[in-house]
């Protein structure tokens, strides 16, 4: 960020201030030292005007940022910036899977795993992105979590996402850790009997309105064919070709729309 204030001496010290979804406020600036910001206006510090300076804030939204310095030719006042704007979206599905490309296919190969003649059950979890107090991004996984066993070859497997174990941050800079997906995986029917209908593959309307009424990227780990059968535990297709697809319309989740919508429950059904 790059704050030029028009009429002013460039060794003077500026204060950046910023807010999510909205202009940023202060009351007073106290002793030359510190911004007193009005609510929800967050103070990131003090700067000398003719350098450049990074700051960090790890809260995806739309920020705004000003620039505010002392007035050198009317004593005591104070002048500020233009505002600056930048939008920061939650990461997109195509780079959430490659960060965990090798963690989705291990929950495919353990829903393969935990079905047999007598049950089957569908497996998930949830992606996480932290970014620490340095900008640093990285991926995780939570905890596998299992849905209900099915011992019925004719009814559908489902699972309940947990809730998920955020870091939420009390200010901007804090190291913060999202959800910022769910993945489950589909059983197979490798198991059971031939004469049963079958079953298409790919998210279900409950994980498409799942993922459209969070928000929310739902991953599916599935078959890869359109329509799987019965195979009466017999042969090779266990092992056919599996691969992710993604339910509903969300590619990314949904920013925060203001600071105090990171307490509310962002992920519950809007
Ligand atoms: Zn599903």
């Amino acid at each position: 960020m790059d704050p030029i204030i028009s009429g002013v001496d460039g060794n003077a010290s500026v204060f950046i201030i910023g807010k999510l979804g909205g202009d940023p406020e202060y009351n007073s600036i106290i002793d030359s030292e510190e911004v007193d910001c009005a609510n929800g206006t967050f103070y990131f510090g003090r700067y000398s005007m003719n350098e450049t300076h990074n700051i960090h804030f790890n809260v995806p939204g739309i920020w705004r940022f000003k620039a505010i310095t002392e007035d050198t030719e009317h004593d005591g006042e104070f002048c500020s910036s233009e505002i600056v704007e930048v939008e920061v979206q939650f990461p997109e599905i195509t780079e959430i899977v490659s960060a965990v490309e090798f963690q989705l296919d291990q929950l495919w190969s353990s829903t393969l795993s935990a079905a047999s003649e007598d049950s089957r059950k569908e497996l998930g979890f949830w992606i996480y992105a932290e970014v620490d107090n340095n900008g640093g991004l990285s991926y995780s996984v939570g905890e596998t979590e299992e849905g209900d066993d099915i011992t019925d070859c004719s009814s559908r497997a489902t699972i309940s996402p947990s809730d998920p174990e955020e870091l939420i941050p009390n200010e901007p800079w804090n190291t913060v850790k999202f959800a910022v997906a769910y993945a489950h995986a589909h059983t197979t029917l490798y198991y059971c009997p031939s004469s049963i209908e079958g079953r298409s593959t790919g998210p279900s309307e409950e994980d498409d309105k799942f993922a459209n009424s969070r928000k929310l990227p739902i991953l599916v780990y599935d078959y890869s064919a359109n329509q799987i059968y019965g195979q009466d535990g017999e042969g090779s297709e266990l092992y056919n070709p599996a691969g992710i697809k993604h339910a509903g319309e969300c590619m990314q989740r949904s920013f925060f729309e203001k600071w105090s919508s990171l307490e509310e429950s962002p992920l519950s059904p809007k």
